[in-house]
């Protein structure tokens, strides 16, 4: 049996005609780039947000960028974030000209540890930048909480979580600015690259729509920007696949469920850990095996085994090499959690299109492994 770790064409088929038609749309109406299907799609996101505005542009990693710059974030300040994440949530606070500073992460959520924070603030401070890993809020009351006492910005990493929701609280209501990436894997993911500020700020909203076309809100007058436009066919995708997004959460969650419940007996792993009253939405089902040295011992037992599974994220990101990019990098560490997650972590198969025997696969082979190594 062989398990993909995506399911993106068999999504396609699944709603084919509806994506279809939205892009056969787009294509007969010859408006392919700031055209009416991006302007519906970013009403169509805002509303599911709940939120004022939504700004599509080109990726998650120009959703941060765009958001920080539209704050005012830059040169000499320090923007507050997790090491264990995809890299792009540090590359975009470098690349405004400010300076990642690393916290460590929760032990079971892998969320960054609000606690761990207020240790790293200094006057050069201006944002807390938490990422809602693999699906799971980050303690968001805990952050604003802080973000009030020493007056900073919120910026939410919110590239693996649409759909997700707090312990009485909803993405967006409490920080500045909400991004989003819809490249292809993602939750929401269109067939290429995307990404989206959501905001309900009017002062971002105008800022990155801004940024995001040659500085420019009406023909030919500009200020200094870029172009990091949605284009009107990745818009006239997303549309379609929004109106799925809850029952695909739903799916990924009834998944979730099964694995949990079938690798319950495993001694040698450790299964993900759901904070009461939150909507984790499973971007990943990440293990961690509990010995040092175990991780690719399985990771090539289920890869021999025809289970496509990978880890996310092996090598964190002070641990690249070259870090640090810049003199003014710190660590407020140590980063035991962050360390141990990334020597330790494997991303089992997760997405909507799983069937019930492919599960059941993945679940055998894993508790196989755990027999003959615990
Ligand atoms: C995917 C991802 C990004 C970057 O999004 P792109 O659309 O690939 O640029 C940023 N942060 C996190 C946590 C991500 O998972």
């Amino acid at each position: 049996m062989h398990v993909d770790f995506y399911g993106h064409v068999r999504q396609y088929h699944n709603i084919k005609s509806e994506i279809d038609a939205n892009i056969q749309e787009v294509l007969e109406s010859g408006k392919y780039v700031m055209g009416p299907m991006l302007a519906r799609f970013e009403k169509e996101l805002a509303e599911y947000f709940g939120m004022k505005h939504a700004i599509g542009v080109n990726s998650g990693t120009d959703a941060l960028w765009l958001a920080f710059l539209a704050l005012g974030i830059g040169p000499g300040d320090e923007c507050i974030t997790t090491a264990n994440t995809f890299f792009a949530t540090a590359e975009a606070i470098w690349f405004t000209g400010a300076t990642a500073v690393f916290v460590d992460t929760d032990p079971r959520t892998n969320n960054i540890d609000p606690s761990k924070i207020e240790a790293a603030i200094t006057e050069k401070t201006k944002a807390i930048v938490p990422v809602h890993l693999y699906g799971q809020c980050a303690d968001m009351k805990a952050i604003r909480k802080i973000a009030d006492k020493y007056n900073l910005y919120v910026i939410e990493d919110n590239a693996q979580a649409i759909g997700a929701h707090g312990d009485g609280f909803k993405i967006g209501e409490l920080s500045d600015a909400v991004c989003t990436s819809f490249i292809i894997q993602k939750n929401l993911g269109t067939f290429g690259d995307g990404g989206a500020v959501i905001t309900n700020r009017d002062d971002v909203d105008i800022t990155v729509r801004k940024l995001r076309n040659h500085g420019s809100l009406k023909r030919s007058y500009h200020s200094p920007g870029f172009n990091s436009r949605l284009d009107d066919i990745h818009a006239g995708v997303l549309s379609a696949k929004l109106k799925h997004i809850d029952e695909w959460n739903d799916l990924r969650r009834k998944w979730a469920a099964r694995y949990t419940a079938g690798l319950q007996e495993a001694e040698s792993i450790v299964l993900p850990y759901e904070a009461p009253g939150y909507r984790h939405v499973y971007h990943l089902y990440v293990i961690e095996t509990r010995r040092l040295g175990d991780r690719d011992k399985l990771l090539s037992f289920l890869n021999e085994n025809g289970i496509d599974a990978k880890t996310h994220y092996p090598i964190a990101i002070h641990q690249q090499e070259g870090y640090p990019w810049d003199k003014s990098a710190r660590i407020v560490g140590p980063l035991t959690n962050t360390e141990r997650n990334a020597a330790n972590c494997i991303s089992l198969p997760m997405y909507p299109e799983l069937t019930e025997e492919e599960v059941g696969y993945v679940i055998e082979k894993v508790l196989e492994w755990d027999r003959a190594n615990a």
